[in-house]
């Protein structure tokens, strides 16, 4: 039709060559042109011959695509994750754009085992050739992998999903489980060569902040194994709620606590307890928020919402364990002497050998040994307070005038040297040179929040109390078992 057309535009253009004749003829050929390239081409007939070799090539080809369908679900099967990251890649070359893939992070823990070796703990990660061999070498330019102990803990970063993949390990930290900061790995380009920088510090997991609501029924730790917790958490807790209480007999049933924590976790994993942040305890003795705040230089305190301390100044008591035997009195039948003199002090009695602790932050005056006091430590404490320890059977190791104690510090042991019936700790408290009972210090408020550390204090108050205020509304741990 196409061919007719234009024979026909020839014989016109040879027999009439005008310039309206051409314009006809330009028209007419334009518009099959048009209807060439519009219309869909007529189909043409096939010979038998030519049939069937078109049936045979398009067999051919199916087979060759579903051979490579299985081989492809084949090695998505086997590497699920590099596919997905290779298709990323390859998608982000045909957009032309320079997003890189995202990783999909994985960390993997496990605890070095007795008498097994760090490539030994890195195997059971995973990570092995010269993944392995990179691990060691870094590890051995901070410590000796000789040294590592049964329990110390691997945990490891990878940047993909795979489970057998060594050169995506991107970061690995060996660490004790129990406490303390280890050592990090990182990787050091993101790309090609498997090298690791090790740095001192890091931790064995991740942390995670919590909150819990618990109701208190008999001790301290017995009321937390219940709400799902256990010792580990107690031992956080009760030097801050010390600070108000005496655990030993303050506690009631129907007394509930309220506590945020920062919990280590290692995957899924419970690691350990790592800090509490806030205590909100509400009992029939007493209640108090306490949250928790490290000053400039690192001393950790525990104040109120409103920034005044949490604790009092001074120790509730000097000795933990012992009872008070006889208390501060202007006159009493001295018990060797047995003259009416006074008792300027508090007596605990304690076995010898039972730790005396001080009773608040100083600085050590003296440490000597007297025919009445026997072996006495002289604490100062501020400007104003001193306390004296008398009695004791030994000093505390490396203590000497001049030496700063913190509060709770050992300073000696219950002995019953000097005038003394039988062993026990004499406390003595001094306000501006005077005696006074020591019972009346425990009374005194800490310091409060420095005013330069004010607005740090309470940024940090303000989040932590949102996480306690929001446990009033949900429902009580204790309540569920
Ligand atoms: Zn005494």
């Amino acid at each position: 039709m196409r061919q007719r057309t234009a024979i026909a535009g020839q014989r016109r253009s040879r027999a009439i060559p005008s310039l309206g004749a051409t314009l006809v003829v330009l028209v007419v050929v334009a518009a099959n042109w048009w209807w060439f390239l519009s219309a869909d081409p007529e189909p043409q007939p096939l010979g038998q011959i030519e049939r069937l070799q078109a049936m045979q090539d398009q067999a051919v080809e199916a087979e060759h695509y579903a051979v490579e369908r299985q081989a492809r679900s084949a090695v998505a099967a086997a590497a699920p994750a590099p596919k997905t990251v290779a298709a990323q890649v390859s998608a982000a070359e045909v957009n032309e754009e320079p997003a890189r893939p995202v990783p999909v992070p994985v960390s993997r823990s496990t605890v070095i085992g007795s008498g097994e070796s760090l490539e030994v703990a890195l195997g059971r990660l995973f990570i092995y050739g010269e993944a392995a061999r990179e691990v060691v070498t870094a590890y051995r330019s901070v410590r000796n992998p000789r040294l590592l102990r049964a329990g110390e803990r691997l945990w490891a970063q990878f940047e993909s999903a795979s489970p057998m993949d060594p050169h995506a390990l991107m970061q690995l930290v060996v660490a004790p489980g129990r406490s303390g900061e280890g050592v990090t790995l990182t990787r050091k380009g993101h790309d090609g060569e498997l090298s690791f920088d090790a740095r001192e510090g890091g931790l064995p997991g991740s942390l995670s902040r919590q909150a819990l609501r618990c109701g208190i029924s008999g001790s301290l730790t017995a009321s937390l194994t219940r709400c799902g917790h256990g010792a580990g958490l107690a031992h956080l807790i009760a030097p801050v709620l010390e600070g108000r209480l005496d655990l030993s007999r303050d506690l009631r049933p129907g007394d509930e606590l309220r506590v945020v924590y920062d919990e280590l976790v290692a995957g899924e994993e419970h690691v350990r307890y790592e800090t509490v942040l806030a205590v909100a305890w509400k009992g029939a003795i007493d209640s108090f928020t306490a949250l928790r705040f490290a000053h400039e230089g690192n001393s950790v305190g525990w104040f109120d919402p409103a920034g005044r301390s949490i604790e009092p100044m001074f120790l509730r008591r000097p000795v933990r364990d012992g009872h008070m035997s006889s208390p501060f009195s202007l006159a009493r039948m001295h018990p060797v002497l047995h003259k009416l003199m006074p008792h300027l002090g508090v007596d605990y009695a304690a076995p010898t050998g039972t730790p005396v602790l001080a009773i608040a932050d100083g600085r050590v005056l003296t440490r000597g040994r007297g025919p009445v006091a026997g072996k006495v430590v002289r604490v100062q404490h501020g400007r104003n307070y001193r306390s004296e320890y008398l009695h004791l059977s030994r000093f505390a190791r490396g203590l000497k005038p001049g030496s700063r104690v913190t509060k709770g510090q050992v300073v000696g042991f219950v002995g019953s040297t000097g005038r003394s019936t039988g062993p026990h700790l004499h406390l003595a408290v001094k306000k501006a040179g005077r005696h006074i009972d020591p019972l009346e210090v425990v009374a005194l408020e800490g310091t409060p929040v420095a005013p330069r550390d004010r607005k740090a204090f309470e940024q940090q108050a303000e989040d932590v109390l949102r996480l306690l205020e929001a446990l009033d509304s949900s429902k009580t741990n204790a309540d569920a078992s």
